[in-house]
């Protein structure tokens, strides 16, 4: 690609992985503002997806691994240089799997004992108990993709940490340290502030972010490919046209399949929850088996039947900025809505996984919760399956894909956008990443 062509790039969507092509496109070597316009169509707000709703773990044992690697290293370097400790909370953050077994007994005796942790005892106090025979409407947990077999194989076995004090260190059977000792594996950004530090930094650097601005068409010719953007105004309800568009890249997460239905990207609710606790910063992927007769208490009050069978797997991530962050499982009830501000919240999952966490930390139990929340995880489906990210350019000239991250969009935004802006100034990138080629799927 001769950088001395006239480039006119729109990127579709402003999550992690919009936003952070758009910051590498806006500080390539190659980028001349003169003969380069980036503009960023975001439907609703920067961040308004999973980017902005997800827990911020990135790991180096994350996957695929044409990415990770990169991308691991450049948060590093993305927070070295632009203050990434205060302006979005990246730091190094321990994480573990622990398995932990809640019994009746345990939360009577501790309703009953208040004396060693008198705030947090208070709270868990109040878990209800209630006698009921397991039914036969209760299900399994499911759980993110996010330990696969090779995460799995990184366990080792370890004490629970002493300063993991958040965690009711009585319930818990084992607790397994994830990634080498001592090896800074794991580390984490606050997902939110983190896209809108890159969109900001992009738009400092000429990129035209617009908001409220839905893709509605994009329009290619066989020959020539693509040549011009539709979008909806979302505030005035009017439709306007980007003309002499030379590229576009499509970056809308799991609406991505809406756009572009060969792509197969699709989108899988999920609830999370955030609370206001300073604590120590781990990141724990928990399994909790609950007492057989236990109910939360929100679900007694509506006169419900309990949701799950007994073990329930919520991931729990201490955040920068005083907060514990924390995810249940997907569920596959409510379809993708028409954008990021239309999706619903289902209060009583949120409820649940409040309620879970309260029978093992005393600390969350007593912690204010200050969001109840819902998003879309991006998925690549093919034959039933998940697969890896599409990032790459398809068969219609001038269109590109970055979409479909799963559950490492966070830990594989940045290297995604530098790859992005490196295909699309027409640099060499790995073999590996070739992997990755959305034709390779017929796309
Ligand atoms: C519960 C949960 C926890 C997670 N935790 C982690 C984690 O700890 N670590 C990690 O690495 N990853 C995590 N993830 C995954 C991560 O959040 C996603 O992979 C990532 O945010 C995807 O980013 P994206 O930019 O592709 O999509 P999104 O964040 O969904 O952004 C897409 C954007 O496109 C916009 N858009 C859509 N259609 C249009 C259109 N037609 N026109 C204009 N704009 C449009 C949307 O409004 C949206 O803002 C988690 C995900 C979930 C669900």
């Amino acid at each position: 690609m001769d950088a001395q062509t006239k480039r006119n790039i729109v990127i579709v969507g402003g999550g992690i992985i919009g936003c952070t092509t758009a910051y590498y496109l806006t500080r390539h070597p190659k980028f001349n503002p003169a003969l380069h316009s980036v503009t960023l169509l975001e439907a609703t707000s920067i961040a308004a997806g999973a980017s902005g709703k997800a827990g911020g773990l990135l790991a180096l044992w994350a996957y695929p691994s044409c990415l990770v690697p990169l991308s691991y290293r450049l948060h590093k370097e993305l927070a070295a240089e632009h203050n990434g400790a205060q302006r979005w909370g990246y730091r190094r953050v321990g994480c573990g799997s622990l398995a932990a077994t809640v019994t009746t007994s345990d939360i009577r005796a501790r309703a009953q004992k208040p004396s060693s942790a008198p705030t947090d005892n208070a709270q868990l106090s109040e878990l209800p108990i209630q006698s009921t025979a397991p039914d036969e409407t209760t299900k399994e947990w499911e759980k993110l993709p996010k330990q696969d077999d090779k995460a799995a194989g990184l366990l080792r076995e370890s004490p629970l940490p002493p300063d993991l004090d958040w965690i009711d260190g009585r319930l818990v059977q084992y607790y397994e340290e994830m990634g080498a000792p001592g090896a800074a594996e794991t580390a984490q950004v606050h997902p939110f502030h983190f896209t809108n530090s890159m969109a900001d930094l992009a738009r400092e650097r000429g990129a035209n972010i617009k908001l409220r601005a839905k893709v509605t068409k994009i329009n290619d010719t066989k020959t020539s490919g693509v040549h011009s953007v539709e979008y909806e105004d979302r505030d005035t309800g009017e439709t306007h046209a980007i003309d002499g568009v030379t590229d576009v890249v499509v970056a809308a997460g799991p609406w991505t399949g809406k756009l572009l239905p060969r792509t197969r990207v699709e989108g899988l609710r999920a609830h999370s929850v955030v609370f206001e606790a300073d604590v120590s910063p781990y990141a724990v992927f928990t399994d909790i088996q609950l007492p057989v007769d236990y109910i939360p208490e929100h679900r007694i009050s509506q006169g419900q039947k309990r949701r799950h069978k007994g073990n329930v797997d919520p991931e729990i991530y201490a955040r920068p900025f005083g907060e514990v962050y924390a995810c249940g499982e997907p569920d596959t009830s409510t379809p993708l809505p028409a954008t990021a501000d239309e999706v619903i919240t289902d209060q009583s999952q949120c409820d649940d996984l409040v309620a879970y966490i309260g029978t093992i930390s005393p600390t969350l139990a007593a912690a204010p919760v200050k969001t109840r929340q819902a998003c879309y995880l991006p998925r690549h489906m093919r034959f039933g399956e998940q697969r890896g990210p599409l990032v790459g350019p398809t068969s219609v000239p001038g269109l590109w894909v970055a979409a479909g991250h799963t559950c490492w969009g966070i830990q594989n935004g940045p290297g995604t956008g530098y790859l992005m802006a490196a295909m699309l100034f027409g640099d060499e990138v790995g073999e590996e990443v070739g992997k990755l080629d959305p034709r390779r799927f017929k796309v």
